[in-house]
């Protein structure tokens, strides 16, 4: 995706967004984006901008989500919902190959053919995008690349919507994904609902962008909308619902291993996984093998796989993370600290997603203050 190196942005109204989806499906491509079902906002495919949630916001806290009604038609007035992108870009059950017995005995093997869908993702929170290329660093390249993945990724096309209602568990401003986009998209969205209407400032910032850009029904960007655009994700960054410790996360989780925090978090931790699940960037993968009662038949998947699962760690003595502390400590010290060393960056983008689904409310941003108040207490938290 080459930048366009700032493109004028230019203004749509709800025809325009209309006008967005079409122009991406006449062009082969698979929309996905923020719709109503459930009871929840999810991603899913759209056929029209029709289905986008217009009208509609959520309240979260720790362990809460609901949907409620919004007094204006705002699209993309919501927080992160129960999914993310990787539900697309990296299924949670993908068939790696399958292999027949012939009548004769011989095995033929055969391996799954790469996807073809060319997605178009609209409505990418700016925090989300940051795991998708926090993804694309670990799946797309070096030791663990994924055909798979690669195949779903490559040629996305990737709509952003700056955040403007950020959720009461939101913390991006923390972890610097947002509110506001700063590149790696290919259009960018930013949703204004003033005295004078009902708009979309949307800008380029890739070529394929502006040919989509191009096809719009627009007109020339205006200092009112940009004006109360900027304004508007300023606000937000205002709102966030959650914060970090303004610390070095990674010194204080590497420094504080035995705190007495982990007993405390332990004992509330059902180690059901579903932070991990609910989480933009985690994605190991474990294989299950599946065969027909015949034995004719035999089919490889590759599935979802938690950090929570005793079995994750599983060796000849054991696990090796046995207790749930261990397993909350593992993935805590994993998603702020040891993904620096690993990935070059922090694992974890401020979404929290996993606040809000955890059955029992733990709250990481809590469990990081906590943290850090325990060592400040013992004088050994870091700046
Ligand atoms: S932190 Fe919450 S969601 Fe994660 S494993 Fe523990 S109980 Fe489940
Ligand atoms: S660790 Fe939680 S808040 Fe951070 S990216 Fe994952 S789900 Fe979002």
């Amino acid at each position: 995706m080459a930048d366009t190196g700032g493109a004028v942005g230019a203004v749509i109204d709800r025809d325009g967004l209309s006008a967005l989806v079409r122009v991406l499906r006449e062009g082969g491509r698979t929309v996905v984006g923020p719709t109503v079902r459930d009871g929840a906002i999810v991603l899913d495919e759209l056929e029209s901008a029709d289905q986008l949630p217009y009208g509609w916001g959520v309240e979260l806290e720790a362990g809460y989500y609901r949907l409620r009604r919004r007094t204006d038609r705002a699209a993309f007035a919501h927080s992160a919902g129960p999914q993310s992108w990787k539900t697309f870009l990296q299924p949670q059950r993908v068939r790696q190959w399958s292999a027949e017995r012939g009548t004769d005995g011989t095995l033929t093997a055969r391996e799954e053919p790469p996807p073809t869908v060319s997605y178009a993702f609209l409505g990418v929170r700016p925090c989300d995008l940051r795991a998708i290329t926090i993804q694309d660093r670990v799946l797309t390249g070096g030791r663990y690349a994924d055909t798979d993945y690669r195949a779903r990724r490559t040629g996305a096309f990737l709509v952003v919507a700056e955040c403007t209602e950020p959720g009461a568990t939101c913390f991006c401003v923390s972890m610097g994904t947002g509110p506001a986009a700063d590149g790696g998209y290919d259009l960018a969205l930013t949703e204004v609902l003033d005295d004078a209407g009902h708009r979309f400032w949307i800008r380029a910032g890739s070529e394929d962008g502006a040919r989509v850009l191009a096809a719009l029904p627009r007109r020339p960007e205006d200092a009112a909308t940009t004006g109360a655009a900027r304004d508007a994700v300023a606000g937000a960054a205002e709102r966030m619902g959650r914060t970090m410790p303004p610390v070095d996360l990674r010194a204080l989780l590497q420094g504080n291993p035995e705190a007495a925090r982990w007993d405390e978090v332990a004992a509330r931790c059902l180690t059901c996984g579903n932070c991990t699940m609910a989480c933009p960037t985690c994605f190991c993968t474990s294989a299950e093998d599946v065969t027909d009662l015949t034995g004719g038949h035999a089919e490889r998947w590759r599935v979802w796989e938690s950090c929570y699962d005793l079995e994750f760690t599983h060796l000849p003595g054991g696990p090796v993370r046995a207790s749930g502390r261990s397993r909350y400590r593992q993935w805590l010290t994993h998603k702020l600290s040891t993904w620096y060393d690993q990935f070059g960056s922090s694992g974890c983008v401020g979404c929290g997603r996993c606040i809000v689904w955890c059955p029992v409310g733990i709250d990481l941003t809590e469990e990081a203050w906590a943290i850090h108040r325990e060592a400040e207490a013992a004088g050994g938290a870091p700046q």
